[in-house]
């Protein structure tokens, strides 16, 4: 039971879900494109801001944004934790009947999010997925990388999962609701939320520039996005190790019997460099498979442990109640 005293502010219809980290130039911008459309829909909102452990002038930005902004909700994280646990801490924390996430760098546009609602609530959906139709303004590695992103998890996690659909979409309340039932802890929220199954639309659009600043997602961290896709939402890989392993038996075994036949024919083989060879050549494939081993037995580790992914500092939202 809500408290008596609860305005209606405290659910408001829409929840808009923004991680930045170190976004100090985009800020500005973002405050001034953002609020025309969601002052202009004409709905009950509130702009959750998630701070992912900002170190340039992020913190001082939005607070300064929010005192002329008093929908704007500023989640402070006490430390880096990453693009997708700002996403959780934002979605665990929205109030909102419907709850929308977009980058803060205005790649993904503003404006489409009425579009969404109305979409979602045209046709009954619990969820619409903004999808990249037109990526050109991104790098040519960035769209290579992406689209080979989308292929491979197509193929290991099923067809369910959207291609080109990334952190830009509208959630119903019950989507939020399932989601936070999930014990999950490395959400991938592009393959999460397909895999729950509500019904879904999509709306497309053409990915933007970054209005200002640098992407924060280097190399390595889409290595590791890649890596916690596959181990969260497949098991093939290890699957792959037991298939690697059966086929060298069979090739070894192929060879033993021609080895043995030349053998016997009289012409012992010389054998140094193919020894060496095969020698490494197995112990790389090993090595190879204990690591997919460790991957799934990293996350199990960190499955047990059950921290948190994120540790909240304060909520201007809780303030204000
Ligand atoms: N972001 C975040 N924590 C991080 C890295 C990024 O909250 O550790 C935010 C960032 O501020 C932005 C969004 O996640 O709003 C997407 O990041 P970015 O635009 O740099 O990624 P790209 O579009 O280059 O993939
Ligand atoms: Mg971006």
């Amino acid at each position: 039971m809500r408290a008596v005293h609860d305005s209606p502010r405290d659910a408001p219809t829409l929840s808009v879900v923004v991680p930045v980290f170190n976004e100090e130039e985009v800020l500005p911008v973002l405050a001034a494109r953002l609020r025309p459309v969601l002052d202009g829909c004409g709905e009950a909102y509130e702009v959750l801001a998630v701070d992912d452990g900002s170190t340039d002038r992020t913190p001082l930005l939005l607070e300064q944004l929010r005192t002329a902004w008093p929908r704007l909700r500023v989640l402070t994280l006490r430390r880096n934790s990453g693009h997708q646990a700002a996403l959780t801490a934002g979605l665990h924390r929205a109030r909102g009947a419907y709850v929308a996430s977009i980058d803060a760098d205005l790649q993904d546009p503003p404006e489409l999010i009425p579009d969404m609602l109305a979409l979602a609530r045209a046709e009954a959906l619990d969820i619409v997925y903004g999808v990249r139709t037109d990526r050109s303004t991104d790098s040519r590695f960035k769209r290579r990388t992406a689209g080979a992103y989308y292929r491979l998890m197509r193929r290991l996690a099923g067809s369910y999962v959207p291609a080109q659909a990334g952190d830009f979409r509208l959630l119903s309340r019950a989507v939020v609701d399932t989601l936070k039932t999930l014990p999950d802890q490395q959400q991938i929220y592009r393959l999460l939320i397909p895999w729950l199954g509500f019904p879904s639309g999509q709306i497309a659009y053409r990915r933007a520039e970054r209005a200002a600043g640098t992407s924060k997602y280097p190399l390595h961290k889409m290595v590791l996005l890649a890596f916690d896709s596959v181990t969260g939402f497949s098991t093939v890989p290890l699957r792959l190790a037991t298939a690697i392993g059966a086929l060298s038996s069979l090739v070894c075994l192929a060879f033993l019997v021609w080895a043995l036949t030349v053998y016997a024919t009289g012409n012992p083989l010389p054998g140094w460099s193919s020894l060496i060879i095969t020698m490494l050549f197995f112990g790389a494939v090993q090595l190879f498979c204990l690591g997919m081993l460790g991957e799934y037995v990293a996350r199990i580790h960190t499955a047990v442990q059950a921290r948190p992914t994120y540790v909240v500092a304060r909520d201007t939202g809780e303030e204000e109640r």
